[in-house]
């Protein structure tokens, strides 16, 4: 193509007037009832659950759409699971206009599989498609595909407790040229993965490093979107946290030169959201986490435990394995490396976890903050230390995490949040 700005000789997309090239109304929607299917003829054997490495095992099928300017969106197909061919010019490899989700499908007591809170992953997703300037697509349509897909795969959904089917939904740029702008063209394709429990050998508290000179998200950036390219510049600070002794890293943000650890906001861990519990002077705790500012991803992990904790008092017992006494306050709030050390120093620091759709809750034992030592050139660095809990977690992650998963797999009702796979999109 001699022009990479003009797509494909669609005159329509090539239009500079045309501020949004998929406004033309001809263009065909996401339709899930036209999905066809072409059944594996040799499915694969399932894994047994000790054998399940988070992500690496796909179940038999996937599903793929795609969009094109001229037609808008194909019939969805479901086939067997495979290699996608794609033109080495698509705007995926190049720029990366790519979003993915995070969910999974749980199996309830009934047998029934089931997902927990799916409108919040299509409203996120749209969210981050329209951000990367990727074609729109009907967010209960995408819905649909999921649940048709579950069901067809739902040998794969593990039965052991803390046990699911991990989904992961994305869209990529596929506008087969080199000119650096948005993609016309787009593939949408869902594959499932079955997923072991979380921790192997029980639940063992994480450590985080903070680091300073790489910063995962900005005022005015991406991080509030899940877009492929926000996780490729983490690997290599996740690395060096590595080599330092630390399991993940602990996301900061400085604001403002010359505040020290007060200017050090912290964001995220790893890739989840990140809470603390304090202890207050009159004795009930504050469930800290930081608010929603655009460096944040919107987690509903996150969102359903700040709901869970409004909600719970010594009589409505949202929270039931909390002990009976125990008043919690949710708080979102700006959170400093500062607080933290504070907290810590008064003892009052008494748990730290991340959470997120693959682990639900893991508790943080260790978190490591660099300091400038005078007359030393490498900076040091100290740790704030997390109450040692019987079990690995505290009680308000153990409380939370326990009523996330109880919730997920239809063993208790909270608000509707857990959905049959079977009900109408
Ligand atoms: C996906 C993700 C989370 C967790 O979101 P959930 O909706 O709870 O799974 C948190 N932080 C980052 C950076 C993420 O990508």
């Amino acid at each position: 193509m001699a022009n990479g700005a003009v797509p494909n000789g669609s005159a329509k997309a090539a239009d500079p007037e045309a501020t949004n090239h998929f406004s033309a109304n001809n263009l065909a929607p996401l339709d899930a009832s036209k999905v066809t299917v072409t059944l594996t003829k040799s499915p694969k054997p399932i894994p047994p659950v000790e054998e399940l490495v988070f992500g690496q095992q796909m179940t038999d099928h996937m599903l793929v759409a795609t969009f094109d300017p001229a037609h808008g969106w194909s019939a969805p197909e479901i086939k067997p699971y495979g290699p996608l061919s794609l033109d080495p010019a698509s705007s995926c490899f190049q720029y990366c206009p790519n979003v993915f989700e995070g969910m999974k499908a749980y199996l309830g007591p009934d047998g029934e599989p089931r997902l927990f809170r799916p409108e919040l992953n299509m409203a996120r997703m749209q969210r981050s498609a329209a951000r990367v300037a990727l074609p729109p697509f009907s967010p209960s349509a995408l819905l649909a595909l999921i649940k048709r897909m579950v069901l067809l795969e739902r040998r794969w959904i593990p039965r052991a407790r803390g046990c699911a089917l991990y989904i992961r939904p994305t869209i990529i740029g596929t506008r087969p040229a080199l000119g650096v702008s948005a993609s016309d063209h787009a593939l949408l394709y869902i594959i499932l993965s079955p997923m072991g429990p979380y921790f192997r050998t029980g639940p063992k508290p994480i450590s985080l490093l903070g680091v300073c000179d790489a910063v995962r998200a900005w005022p005015g950036g991406t991080g509030g979107y899940k877009l492929g390219l926000n996780y490729a510049p983490g690997f290599e600070p996740q690395k060096r946290a590595a080599q330092k002794g630390y399991m993940q890293v602990l996301w900061l943000f400085k604001e403002g030169e010359g505040r020290g650890l007060e200017g050090l906001k912290v964001t995220e861990a790893g890739a989840m959201n990140f809470f603390v519990v304090v202890k207050r002077a009159d004795g009930d705790l504050d469930v800290i986490t930081p608010p929603l500012d655009g460096t944040i991803l919107p987690g509903l992990t996150r969102d359903s435990c700040l709901a869970l904790v409004r909600a719970h008092t010594p009589s409505t017992r949202a929270l039931p394995a909390l002990p009976p006494a125990t008043r919690v306050h949710a708080h979102e709030r700006t959170l400093t490396v500062a607080d933290l050390v504070r907290w810590y120093a008064e003892g009052r620091l008494l748990e730290a976890f991340g959470v997120g759709t693959a682990v639900v809750v893991v508790p943080v034992g260790r978190i490591g903050y660099e300091v400038e030592v005078a007359g030393k050139e490498e900076k040091e660095v100290r740790d704030v230390l997390l109450p040692e809990y019987e079990g690995g977690y505290g009680p308000v992650a153990r409380a939370l995490w326990e009523r996330v998963v109880e919730i997920q797999e239809g063993r208790a009702e909270w608000e509707r949040w857990s959905v049959s796979c079977e009900e109408e999109a």
